[in-house]
């Protein structure tokens, strides 16, 4: 967390801040350290102040540094409001509308809050030394435990076992989930979101695997779509169009590009194979503390990429009630191009 509060401070003062209240936890950590379940981080020209209860003093003591730890007893946003003074941006966007007028009620007249929610988000989008390596682990981590996965089969099995059985390794290796992994066979492979069910997988499947682990709160995110024997000349062509989508796609990225751009060029090649509106989600998104954050690769994405974000590639294609197909890396955005962190193979893999 070394810096990042004063990374902070000059944003405020580019928005002509005095101070501002992080409420979002997931923010709270990025900025100070801190895991536990309540906490707020107050900023401003040299103020760094973090808030907290008596439950968590200690946690904070030992994970927050470069802030002054406060412990507030009795009335949480009393202790919050008296240590607000002039123009004040909340997260908006994170900050429930009964507890912004409570909050409200009990700030003194000088006080002006603005609605600065992502204003942190912003901030993580570029990540540091340490989250890179954080990510580029917990990919490592997956991919391993995917791999294993593949060795111990899919065909006889549910979806759900084979789920579990790739949870089971990450927490082996010493991960957490990041997300409820996606096994989806067949059919189930057209639903992007599709949870792993009780279906029994068969020879000749396509099987969308989306996994992802987190690492002392670095996610990753990663999809390979395997066959379990031959899946006939529409999966193969299908498959063939995603790969040569997110391949030409992964090409297409670096600084000063932007997200809309980059998932035109998949969304082209997937167009032009007759897919186009088989494609109904986004090419990608970034990932650190949360699993989707900010850049976002689509259609309607302002977001222009910088170095040292991390984004997913994720393009697929969907045939309803028949198959799907997904092919996602996690990459680091470099000064020239990326860094891909995922590992496994992509030219089609057969898993008994
Ligand atoms: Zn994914
Ligand atoms: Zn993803």
């Amino acid at each position: 967390m070394r810096g990042r509060g004063d990374r902070f401070e000059a944003v405020l003062g580019e928005r002509g801040l005095d101070r501002f209240l992080v409420t979002d936890l997931t923010n709270v950590r990025y900025l100070t350290g801190f895991t536990g379940t309540n906490g707020a981080a107050i900023c401003g020209p040299g103020v760094r102040v973090f808030l907290t209860d008596f439950r968590y003093t200690e946690r904070a003591a030992a994970e927050v540094s470069e802030w002054e730890i406060v412990t507030v007893t009795g009335d949480w946003l009393a202790g919050i409001a008296e240590r607000l003074a002039g123009k004040v941006g909340f997260e908006d966007d994170h900050v429930s509308v009964r507890t912004f007028s409570k909050l409200e009620e009990k700030l003194g007249e000088s006080v002006e809050v603005v609605a600065a929610g992502g204003t942190v988000e912003g901030l993580r989008r570029v990540k540091d030394e340490t989250e890179l390596a954080l990510i580029a682990e917990a990919t490592k981590l997956a991919d391993a435990a995917l791999k294993q996965t593949l060795e111990n089969a899919f065909v006889g099995k549910t979806e759900r076992e084979v789920a579990d059985y790739f949870e089971a390794k990450v927490r082996g290796f010493g991960g957490t989930l990041s997300f409820d992994s996606i096994v989806a066979a067949g059919p189930n492979g057209a639903q992007p979101h599709a949870e792993p069910g009780d279906r029994v997988i068969g020879r000749g499947e396509l099987v969308v695997f989306d996994m992802g682990a987190k690492l002392d709160g670095y996610c990753s995110d990663g999809t390979r779509t395997f066959a379990t024997g031959d899946i006939g000349d529409e999966g193969r062509k299908v498959y063939e169009t995603v790969l040569e989508a997110q391949l030409a796609s992964l090409d297409a990225i670096r600084p000063g590009e932007k997200g809309e751009d980059v998932d035109n060029v998949a969304r082209k090649i997937i167009g032009d194979a007759g897919y186009g509106e088989y494609f109904g989600h986004g090419l990608g998104h970034g990932v650190g503390l949360d699993i989707h954050e900010g850049p976002r690769l689509s259609l309607r994405s302002d977001d222009v990429l910088a170095a040292n974000e991390v984004v997913t590639v994720e393009p697929g294609i969907y045939l309803a009630g028949n198959l799907g197909v997904r092919i996602e890396d996690i990459v680091v955005v470099t000064d020239d191009g990326i860094l891909n962190l995922s590992s496994l193979p992509k030219d089609l893999t057969f898993v008994d």
